[in-house]
């Protein structure tokens, strides 16, 4: 079988820091904690467990150690309850993520009611609503119902969501007569890109494969846009995953991968499919 590998995809910047991070705190601290999965990625989650990184919900069972922050961020609740039981921090927050949560900040302090555009479940959104009093998360145009008066809006997004979510949802704020809107493109850069990409090759393909997290918020958005455009679109996090009767009769297959998958991951998938051809 013919495969194209999108010409971005796969570990950001913001992925990679934090991956190296949490190799170097483990070579140098003992008692090592990530507060949620570092990433959204089972296998590194795992590959990282192996070498001694536990994950842990709540910090509220730990009384030493060294705790990491996740790409994601923390809610300043969490880093002030670490702080006051004198736990060791290491952040590797996302820069970009870090941006957002001061931009927040910042809007609320200038009299902006902060809204914030992305999925409410999501912990960097969590971590930002943590950042600002009162942030408004907005995922889908029924929750416009949570927004009350007319005053001043100061709006951001999601890091991860896409360039058309966040436009659709300004437009519906817009029709509701506030009486000003200022607003921050806060969309990374990387899952843009990756977005074109991914959109751009599977058009051109028979089948689409998007790789990554099943909890990995950029590699939904990937599967949802493709799925747009090709019908036949699997997300999957691995080639076990993958149920080989879908390649029946397929001769040219994209495959792309979100923001939080390995290499070895994209390699290993490719190289299968590739064989496939030989195999069937
Ligand atoms: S996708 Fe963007 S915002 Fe998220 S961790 Fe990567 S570089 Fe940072």
């Amino acid at each position: 079988m013919k495969v194209l590998v999108a010409e971005k995809c796969g570990f950001c910047p913001g992925v990679k820091s934090a991956i190296m991070l949490a190799k170097k705190t483990l070579a140098e601290h003992e008692h090592v904690y990530s507060l949620g999965p570092i990433i959204h990625n089972d296998d590194v989650v795992r590959e990282l467990a192996q070498k001694g990184l536990t994950t842990i919900d709540s910090v509220d069972p730990i009384d030493e150690g060294t705790v990491l922050i996740r790409s994601h961020g923390a809610t300043l609740k969490q880093l002030e309850k670490l702080k006051a039981k004198h736990l060791q921090i290491v952040d590797a927050t996302c820069v970009l993520v870090k941006r957002v949560q001061k931009i927040a900040r910042q809007l609320q302090e200038e009299g902006y009611k902060v809204v914030m555009i992305g999925d409410a479940h999501h912990p960097e959104t969590q971590a930002v609503v943590g950042f600002a009093k009162d942030v408004v998360v907005i995922g889908e145009a029924s929750d416009l119902s949570n927004l009350q008066g007319q005053g001043k809006l100061g709006i951001i997004c999601q890091t991860t969501d896409s360039p058309d979510h966040f436009a659709e949802m300004i437009a519906e704020i817009a029709k509701r007569g506030f009486s000003e809107l200022k607003i921050i493109n806060t969309l990374c850069r990387e899952t843009k890109q990756r977005q074109n990409a991914a959109v751009k090759l599977c058009k051109t393909v028979e089948i689409m494969f998007v790789l990554g997290g099943l909890h990995s918020a950029n590699t939904k958005k990937l599967a949802e846009l493709c799925k747009k455009h090709n019908n036949s679109t699997f997300h999957l996090q691995n080639w076990e995953e993958l149920d080989k009767t879908v390649l029946k009769g397929k001769k040219i297959a994209g495959v792309t991968a979100g923001a939080s998958t390995p290499d070895r991951v994209i390699d290993e998938l490719v190289a299968n499919l590739r064989a496939f051809e030989a195999d069937s």
